[in-house]
């Protein structure tokens, strides 16, 4: 998708500030922060939003968790803990329409979300 801002970070026309990626997956600090560590992690293949994906993406979707945890290591919030999200659509409060797992930590978390 030429026109989709996080493709371009996936392929590196838009250079993020990168903190894992292999063949699948990419993960970057999101620019506007929600907790002391907040990382998106996506796939490099565009895939809108949950609704899209197809039972032969179960890999894939698993692989995010797997870079969710590597992330978390890195950081220092995998003992204390973390919160993974990913928002599907408007009333989640979807903005970019490429799936992308949120990973939030360095601060207690509240519950339920707001
Ligand atoms: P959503 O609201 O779709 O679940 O999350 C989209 C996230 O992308 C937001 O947390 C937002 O701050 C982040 N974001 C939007 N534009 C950019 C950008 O240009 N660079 C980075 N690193 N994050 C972005
Ligand atoms: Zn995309």
């Amino acid at each position: 998708m030429s026109d989709c801002l996080f493709c371009k970070m996936a392929s590196g026309e838009i250079e993020p500030d990168i903190v894992y990626q292999d063949d699948d997956v990419v993960a970057f600090r999101d620019v506007n922060p929600q907790a002391p560590t907040h990382v998106l992690v996506i796939p490099r293949r565009h895939i809108s939003t949950i609704n899209d994906l197809q039972p032969a993406d179960a890999e894939l979707v698993g692989k995010l968790f797997l870079a969710a945890q590597k992330v978390a290591e890195q950081d220092g919030i995998a003992g204390p803990g973390y919160r993974t999200v990913m928002n599907c659509n408007a009333e989640a409060g979807q903005t970019v329409f490429h799936v992308h797992l949120h990973v939030l930590g360095g601060r207690a978390m509240g519950w339920p979300p707001g």
